[in-house]
């Protein structure tokens, strides 16, 4: 039986993994489906871990994180899990793709989110070339220059919001002339000089060269294009949360979800199911940043600790 099963290996579940077998866990095994290191391993670059100074991708920041959790005992299993379900007696049963299951006392789910993609030509081709889901990530690469932000909904106004303090001018593109959005959050939209409104325009291509994004084409209610010329295009069209593993086969979630489909927790990462721990991107309100995501790991961890300990005696 595992003391603790920790599910995806991005920066919440290695940290997590760091935590729990530093802190005296004995079998603790974290299964991810893919390699370690999680969605920031996608970004050609990463100024905001705290301690990074010179040039380093998302790669170079997580190859180090798998080796200093093995030191401590922590073991991966590269497997997919399907499903974590509790039995009455408390215990959780990780099921797998492969048809095998593990046994644990406590398990900390860290399977991350995906943001949506809007869907025109050139969106993948130049993710992370200038095309992003992350203002927080990416807004400072293009301070003084002007970008393009796509979406109608609460994300993509406070993004353009945040972006219009670093930028010289934001295009927010909206296939629709209303928002769904808090009435104030509009109005600090319509009375911010430089965010342009381009409403009724359907995003039809992202344009680029081979060092990345030139511009953007649109399609006008009126049948006409408009070209914008930026270097950079934030997409915030929703965002997939990893919560498969959670669902049961009555169709209900193991724990409490937000109607976004994002794992409430409290500040110490418990979920409403006593053992069962959330952390990461998944979680409500997480800031989907890697620092925090990391910072959730360790917290999950500490109080998984806690809670063996307490089943135990
Ligand atoms: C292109 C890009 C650039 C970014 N730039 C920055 C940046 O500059 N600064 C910053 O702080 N953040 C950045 N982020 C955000 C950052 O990557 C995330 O906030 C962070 O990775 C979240 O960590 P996590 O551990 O919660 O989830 P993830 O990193 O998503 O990791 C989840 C892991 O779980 C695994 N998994 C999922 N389901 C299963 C399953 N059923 N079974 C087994 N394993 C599973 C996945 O394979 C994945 O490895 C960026 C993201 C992207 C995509």
């Amino acid at each position: 039986m595992l003391d603790c099963a920790i599910i995806g290996g991005g920066p919440a579940g290695l940290t997590a993994g760091l935590y729990a077998t530093r802190g005296g866990l004995e079998n603790v095994v974290m299964f991810e489906k893919g390699m370690p290191g999680g969605q920031i391993t996608m970004s050609s670059e990463i100024e905001n871990y705290p301690g990074v100074t010179g040039h380093m991708t998302g790669m170079d920041l997580m190859i180090p994180w798998p080796e200093q959790c093995q030191r401590f005992g922590l073991k991966h299993e590269m497997s997919e899990v399907i499903r974590v379900s509790r039995r009455e007696d408390g215990i959780f049963i990780v099921n797998k793709s492969d048809g095998s299951s593990d046994e644990a006392k406590s398990v900390i789910v860290c399977t991350g989110s995906t943001p949506k993609r809007a869907g025109f030509v050139g969106e993948d081709l130049y993710f992370g070339r200038g095309v992003s889901t992350c203002a927080t990530c990416d807004g400072f690469f293009y301070k003084g220059k002007e970008v393009a932000v796509i979406g109608g909904g609460d994300t993509a106004l406070e993004e353009a919001l945040y972006l219009a303090k670093i930028c010289s001018r934001v295009y927010l593109i909206h296939r629709r002339d209303t928002f769904r959005s808090a009435p104030n959050t509009i109005e600090r939209v319509k009375n911010t000089s430089n965010i342009e409104l381009v409403v009724n325009a359907i995003p039809e291509e992202v344009l680029g060269d081979k060092m990345g994004v030139t511009g953007i084409r649109v399609a006008l209610k009126d049948g006409s294009t408009r070209h914008i010329d930026v270097p950079g295009v934030f997409v915030f069209v929703g965002n997939n949360v990893n919560n498969q593993v959670l669902l049961q086969e009555d169709g209900t979630f193991l724990c409490d979800m937000t109607p976004w489909g994002e794992v409430n927790v409290n500040l110490s990462m418990k979920t409403s199911v006593p053992g069962l721990f959330a952390a990461g991107d998944m979680r409500a309100e997480a800031p989907k940043q890697v620092v925090c995501a990391a910072g959730d790991g360790a917290v999950a961890a500490l109080q998984a600790i806690a809670y063996v300990d307490e089943q135990s005696h």
